[in-house]
């Protein structure tokens, strides 16, 4: 028993004081893009031609660039940072980027519109108790073992009252990561299905957002919205566990809108 006790003290408390707090990220871990458009040269698409995955829009030949990037598509790989010749491109720190619509995740220099708390007739059924049935939708199981992470001490996500849970029927929405593959489409939709409503449904990481780097290839659909209305995106490839905190947080209206 005192074993224990020395054992307890020594280890100390270890869960995040998230959301006052958060854990300082790695130097090279890849947030927020910064784009800074007065830095590009006419004429430039060096960061377009750059990116596998069709990220980034510029404006047309004779126009200022003015990069804008997709989130849920980017798969954070820097090669745009890379190959920009005036270093207009920059991954940040910033880790909070879930939004609640598609559209909301296209940034540009004025950065990007968080997302927003659920009405408050949502939020009273789900702010303080939330059960979510994950879906694996053809992942590659990097999304997958990050939201794994959040249920341990250093997120400890339970204590915000969220639970992963191992039914649909005992769920209020589902936490979808993958592309959503033409052979896990059904099983997706029965899943959504067996959920009693009101339901939430959370896509999480590039590929449950567009179909990431398996866009358009014939075995996958590009995504949770081509199959069921999404509540809450969450990018990265795979995103950081704070980012899915911080996104759930949100859409809970546990955390202030607009304060980062
Ligand atoms: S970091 Fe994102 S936007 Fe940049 S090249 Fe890679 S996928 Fe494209």
């Amino acid at each position: 028993m005192l074993n224990l006790l020395r054992a307890r003290l020594n280890q100390g408390h270890r869960t995040l004081d998230f959301p006052r707090s958060a854990s300082p990220l790695p130097e090279r871990y890849r947030g927020m893009p910064h784009v800074d458009p007065a830095k590009c040269a006419d004429g430039c698409r060096a960061c377009a031609d750059a990116c596998p995955v069709d990220a980034i829009s510029v404006g047309a030949q004779g126009q200022r660039p003015d990069p804008r990037i997709d989130l849920g598509s980017c798969v954070f790989c820097a090669d745009c940072v890379q190959a920009c010749p005036t270093s207009a491109l920059r991954y940040t720190q910033e880790f909070r980027m879930a939004a609640r619509t598609r559209q909301d995740l296209v940034v540009g220099a004025e950065g990007m519109k968080l997302a927003q708390a659920l009405d408050a007739k949502s939020r009273a059924l789900f702010g303080r108790s939330l059960k979510l049935r994950q879906v694996s939708a053809g992942g590659c199981n990097g999304c997958e073992v990050e939201v794994n992470v959040l249920g341990t001490i250093v997120f400890d996500i339970v204590r915000f009252g969220i639970q992963m849970v191992a039914s649909p029927r005992h769920a209020d929405g589902l936490l979808i990561t993958g592309p959503v593959t033409r052979n896990m489409r059904l099983a997706l939709q029965k899943t959504y299905d067996a959920v009693p409503g009101p339901k939430l449904v959370i896509a999480v990481g590039g590929c449950a957002i567009s179909g990431g780097p398996f866009r358009d290839h014939p075995q996958v659909t590009n995504g949770a919205d081509a199959t069921l209305p999404v509540d809450l995106y969450v990018p990265g490839c795979p995103p950081h566990p704070l980012t899915i905190l911080d996104g759930l947080l949100r859409l809970l209206g546990r955390i202030e809108e607009g304060k980062r």
